[in-house]
């Protein structure tokens, strides 16, 4: 397969003067050159006895030394107010949460999930389960109850941080099916008791000091999160305690974090990149990390960059395409002149974007790529080196990145056990990458032939398309199957179709992604009825909300559509590319001309 050259947006070219600090990247291949993740290791301090903890990388050897009083976490309230705490204060907040985990008898290894907002319980959580040696599970507090219960359920949860309200509405209902559940802890827990909860603060007000943190194995697992696919149940990608090599080394080069900086990651702990990016990579290399509780407001966004001096910001391409439609004068508005360094990740960075960034902040917009299942950026636009709008980069010093070659079928051409490469500049194949760095997955929980078809002929296959140009930039094509991104989440087709297929009037349903102005994607749903009903908008806002409710606004379609017949495979497989194409006007035969298309 091959496509046309990427567009010729100018290239954005860097030199010295532009750039306020020294790039830890200087010389992209003399940095290749050099790397090794055994010297990344060797950054870190590490355990007696070869053990290796995030939380103790992240938090305690900063608090056990010159960062102490150094804000780790700055949380701004919905209300603008602020509130800090130091590395010191995050080391005894984790202790104390571990400590509670202790006493409740969670154990390595066991499940702690949460469905907070960006609070700083979260983050608490998030450390001090890992400090425990327990294994943390962030949830979306937007997803719906059938997200949250399937998750907690194949993740075997054994403990449940949230709230009052989240409780009430999205887990209780279903506790009884819930039997891994032991403790569901309330961070707001203050006035009447709520059956079947415990007070966090007051568990942890009482806790005693936890002692050395858990001894983990780098192999230990330390984190799940949960990604979608096309078919199936969400998929829980397992990553352990050695990924943190990973996040030190991708903050250093990608993010080009350095001691003084004030960097803001904008994701929600419920997507790994607010986990990787949000809490681990920035508190390893002992920046103070901003947090915004509030959702995203063009206004209230540049305020907190003005104010908070943010010197690195990582984002995503949806808010930059609602912050560009809001126009310019809002950032003019604000003194943005510590901002040296603006990343994105997520979903494809339009071009226009990286310009509008030029523009708007007079820095381009350096976008990166990676998934849950790489745990850590794999692909990276640094600040030392010209961007290429449009192209998401080269991949990161000690990651080899490469283009395989596809089938007819879409299958990755193996011979003699060795993928089949994609030699030549700008043909399309399938992005992938050699097994082996510290934040690869190591599993899928209890799918182990699902994990074991992610990887073919010596390469770990992203589900990607992808082509390379002749200096080495990859440039992100779609996506080889039909998983929809929407504003940033990864939404599995097959979950939100089978949460229709329960409601009484629904015979078929096939979900794909439309295209957004905005959010990329958005979810469409296309809907056969059973003998008996009747197409009507009142049945279709009907079926919208049913969905909601279930799945919450996040996942759940945004536009329906009726239809005679759902298009399938004679072995009954929905044929969401066939909707696609219709629904986007293109040859319905012609695959090929679909892929390139997305
Ligand atoms: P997630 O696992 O939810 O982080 O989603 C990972 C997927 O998001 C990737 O496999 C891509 O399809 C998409 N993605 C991530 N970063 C980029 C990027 N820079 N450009 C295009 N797509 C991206």
């Amino acid at each position: 397969m091959s496509a046309s050259a990427p567009t010729r947006w100018p290239t954005i070219t860097k030199d010295a003067a532009s750039l306020r600090v020294i790039p830890n990247l200087r010389d992209y291949d003399e940095t290749r050159r050099a790397f090794s993740w055994d010297e990344e290791r060797r950054t870190l301090s590490g355990l007696p006895g070869g053990h290796l903890n995030i939380a103790h990388e992240a938090v305690d050897r900063h608090a056990a030394g010159d960062r102490r009083s150094h804000h780790a976490l700055r949380f701004i309230r919905p209300d603008g107010t602020t509130h800090a705490m130091t590395y010191s204060d995050l080391a005894e907040t984790t202790d104390r949460f571990a400590s509670v985990l202790r006493d409740l008898d969670v154990r390595h290894g066991d499940r702690v999930f949460s469905l907070l907002g960006r609070t700083p319980a979260l983050y608490s959580a998030a450390l001090g389960t890992m400090k425990n040696g327990s294994v943390f599970c962030p949830l979306f507090a937007a997803f719906g109850p059938e997200p949250v219960g399937q998750r907690l359920r194949l993740g075997s949860g054994t403990v449940l941080v949230t709230t009052r309200a989240l409780y009430r509405k999205k887990v209780a209902p279903q506790r009884d099916v819930l039997p891994d559940l032991r403790h569901v802890l309330l961070v707001d827990a203050d006035g009447a008791p709520e059956a079947g909860t415990l007070d966090l603060w007051e568990l942890m007000a009482r806790a005693p000091a936890y002692g050395p943190i858990a001894a983990t194995s780098p192999e230990d697992m330390a984190l799940l999160h949960f990604t979608s696919g096309t078919t199936g149940r969400p998929k829980g990608a397992v990553h352990v305690h050695e990924a943190v090599t990973a996040h030190s080394a991708t903050g250093r080069y990608a993010l080009d974090l350095h001691r003084d900086d004030v960097y803001w990651c904008t994701a929600d702990p419920g997507w790994v990149t607010g986990t990787s990016y949000g809490i681990i990579a920035p508190l390893v290399h002992g920046v103070t990390a901003v947090v915004d509780e509030d959702e995203l407001q063009a206004d209230r966004w540049y305020r907190i960059l003005a104010e908070q001096r943010v010197t690195v910001w990582y984002t995503a391409p949806t808010a930059l395409r609602m912050l560009m439609k809001a126009g310019t004068e809002g950032i003019r508005r604000h003194d943005l002149s510590a901002l040296r360094f603006i990343a994105s990740v997520g979903e494809p960075l339009n071009p226009e974007v990286v310009v509008w960034g030029k523009e708007a902040f007079g820095l381009p917009i350096h976008d990166n790529w990676w998934q849950t299942e790489t745990g850590g950026i794999m692909i990276a636009n640094y600040p030392a080196m010209d961007v290429r709008p449009g192209s998401m980069g080269r991949p990161l010093p000690g990651i080899e990145a490469a283009i395989v070659a596809r089938d007819a079928e879409g299958a990755p051409v193996v011979r003699d056990e060795r993928a089949q490469l994609v030699e030549d500049a700008h043909t399309v194949g399938e992005l992938a990458l050699r097994p082996g760095w510290p934040s690869m997955f190591r599993g899928y929980l209890g799918e182990e032939d699902r994990y074991r078809r992610c990887f073919a002929g010596g390469w770990y296959l992203t589900g990607d398309l992808a082509r390379r140009d002749e200096d080495g930039y990859f440039w992100f094509v779609g996506r080889a199957d039909d998983v929809i991104k929407s504003a940033g989440h990864l939404i599995g087709p097959f979950e939100v179709e089978s949460s229709l297929m329960e409601h009484g009037a629904v015979a078929e349903v096939g979900v794909i992604g439309v295209p957004d102005e905005v959010a990329g994607e958005v979810v469409k749903a296309f809907v056969e009825l059973k003998p008996g009903f009747e197409a009507s908008d009142d049945l279709k806002r009907e079926l919208i909300g049913f969905a909601r409710k279930r799945l919450g606004a996040a996942v759940a379609p945004r536009e329906l559509e009726f239809t005679a017949s759902v298009p399938k495979t004679r072995s009954g497989k929905i044929l969401r590319r066939l909707l696609k194409a219709r629904e986007l006007g293109l040859p319905e035969g012609d695959t090929s001309t679909l892929e390139a298309a997305r």
